[in-house]
């Protein structure tokens, strides 16, 4: 399964694109499921997910992108939103309740509040560790050390907050298309972050060519 975990939409309010024009642009990319994570709201997620029903190959998995007091928090596969500004704990223990997935987003961008600048000591499940708009910096390089060292699942996204950037970066999983499987696939590691600056089409390609060769 490719996954692009990590897409913000209109309601994020510091992005474009409707879930609508976010899910045409992810089938077209080749794209198998996407997460809406918008700032601090599931709205966006839910109108995709009730946009996604008239389509048979595109999977939407119920996330957002929780701003708490020390930095952002990604979860994925829940239900119910949290506030902004809890504590970072808080926020794992509520998305851990409903039996969510925590994934760290650019945990070390200072200047977009990357959680592990501030706190060193939190059990999540995943980190980001390519995130497509820092590609450039060492802040990807350093998550992966990170998660290397700690022995937690990587996780690659588009953090696209236009739809061209969609699945400019994303995840290879090793799963069942359905969004159980998925989140059980990134808890246990079936995880591989992909993705560059290089266009999008030729490296699905290249992930499309390998799993023929494997079959
Ligand atoms: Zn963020
Ligand atoms: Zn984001």
């Amino acid at each position: 399964m490719i996954l692009d975990p990590h897409i913000h939409s209109i309601y994020s309010g510091d992005a474009k694109g409707t879930p609508r024009q976010i899910i045409k642009r992810a089938r077209w990319v080749g794209l198998d499921a996407i997460a809406i994570a918008d700032h601090d709201t599931m709205q966006g997620s839910r109108v995709a997910e009730k946009e996604a029903k008239s389509f048979k190959d595109i999977l939407v998995v119920p996330a957002m992108e929780i701003t708490t007091s020390k930095g952002h928090i990604l979860a994925l596969g829940i239900q119910e939103e949290i506030k902004k500004g809890v504590t970072p704990q808080e926020a794992v223990d509520r998305v851990h309740e409903q039996g969510a997935v925590v994934i760290v987003p650019h945990p070390f961008v200072r200047y977009r509040e990357g959680l592990f600048v501030n706190v060193q000591d939190l059990k999540v499940d995943a980190i980001e560790t390519l995130n497509s708009r820092y590609i450039f910096g060492y802040s990807n390089w350093r998550a992966r050390r990170l998660a290397k060292e700690r022995n937690l699942p990587m996780i690659g996204s588009s953090d696209a907050h236009f739809t061209a950037a969609i699945g400019s970066c994303f995840t290879q999983i090793d799963s069942e298309p359905n969004i159980d499987d998925i989140l059980t696939a990134i808890i246990k590691g079936r995880t591989k972050p992909m993705g560059s600056r290089t266009p999008l089409h030729l490296i699905l390609k290249e992930v499309i060519n390998k799993k023929i060769k494997r079959i």
